[in-house]
């Protein structure tokens, strides 16, 4: 029998390592601008002038690091530029790096009334590019927005800013007898504001369902910089419109998130996992079938693959 650890690392580890094998194939630089690639046409926006950049710097000059929340120097908004693999290339010249909600918040204000486009990116670990810009619309990076707010160990309920990685939200729970209702290969990166921006399923979804049930609430900026509060840590929550659904898998389309309150089940005290060897796909139906007739609300997930091509069920 195989540790969690080892398993996990095994189910995601040939997924992880088939995109690596693409990614080193091109560098930076040989990925195709997307504009250049695909008929698509620049929307009307504004161009980012010198103005914009010090009224970024205003903006994002209170507490520590104010200078380098203002990234200009194309070396370092290259790698923002590019997507995780190496499909689609931008030519933003702006990486804006807030720490709070309030300064997201500033921030839109100021792009919306300049109208000046803004692409939201979490870990820029998504494989559709919807992480990077097309064109050269502003980079607003969540990675600063790393703080957990709260975690009520009784009820489970998780409540942090955006950017916290998934992993590392993870980790911390794991140490509280908890874990995080998702689950998946880039965890190391991916954001958990970017799991809900992507409504992400991942490995533990056949169990916990998807984040559409276990997001109890969302703080988000809308386009024009108000701050939509819909932060609610009640789970059995039945006032009036979800609002938060709205934004689960809307890719920033509809606002920027900036904070998540998240369900958070007891860590099982044991893991199990099985190898089987199946003849062919209509044989891997009846396992599945068979392992949710057994197992019920135990079973995780459930991974398929042979040596030519993988998928999963879970
Ligand atoms: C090895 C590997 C395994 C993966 N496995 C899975 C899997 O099992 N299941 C799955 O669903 N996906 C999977 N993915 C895809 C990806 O990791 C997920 O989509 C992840 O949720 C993206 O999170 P991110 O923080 O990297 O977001 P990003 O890639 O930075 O952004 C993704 C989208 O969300 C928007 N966005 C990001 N943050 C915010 C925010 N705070 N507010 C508003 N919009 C925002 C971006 O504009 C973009 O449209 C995998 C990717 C890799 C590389």
């Amino acid at each position: 029998m195989l540790g969690r650890r080892e398993v996990f690392r095994k189910v995601t580890g040939s997924c992880r390592s088939a995109l690596r094998l693409v990614r080193a194939a091109s560098s930076q630089a040989e990925v195709p601008l997307t504009a250049e690639h695909y008929a698509v046409k620049r929307g009307d926006y504004a161009q980012l002038t010198e103005l914009d950049v010090q009224e970024f710097h205003s903006i994002l000059s209170e507490g520590e690091g104010g200078g380098e929340r203002v990234v200009s120097d194309p070396a370092t908004v290259a790698p923002h530029n590019v997507d995780w693999l190496h499909n689609v290339r931008g030519q933003s010249q702006l990486l804006l790096r807030p720490r709070t909600t309030r300064e997201v918040s500033r921030i839109l204000a100021h792009c919306n009334n300049r109208r000046l486009a803004v692409v939201p990116q979490g870990g820029n670990t998504g494989l559709v590019g919807g992480s990077v810009p097309v064109f050269d619309e502003i980079i607003l990076s969540t990675s600063l927005m790393d703080k957990v707010i709260s975690l009520d160990q009784t009820s489970g309920v998780l409540v942090c800013q955006s950017g916290c990685v998934l992993e590392t939200l993870s980790n911390m729970l794991e140490e509280k007898g908890l874990i995080m209702p998702l689950d998946l290969g880039a965890k190391g990166s991916c954001q958990i504001g970017g799991n809900v921006s992507t409504n992400a399923g991942g490995l533990r979804l056949l169990r916990y369902g998807s984040l559409h049930g276990t997001v109890l609430g969302l703080e988000v900026v809308l386009a024009d910089g108000t701050v939509l509060n819909a932060l609610s840590t009640l789970r059995k929550d039945n006032t009036g419109y979800d609002m938060k659904q709205l934004f689960i898998g809307s890719e920033g389309t509809l606002g920027v998130v900036t904070a998540v309150s998240i369900l958070t089940p007891p860590l099982p005290n044991s893991t199990n996992v099985a190898f089987v060897g199946c003849a062919g796909f209509t044989e891997v139906r009846e396992v599945y079938t068979k392992a949710k007739t057994m197992l019920g609300e135990i079973l995780s997930g459930l991974l398929s693959s042979w040596t030519e091509r993988s998928w999963t069920l879970c």
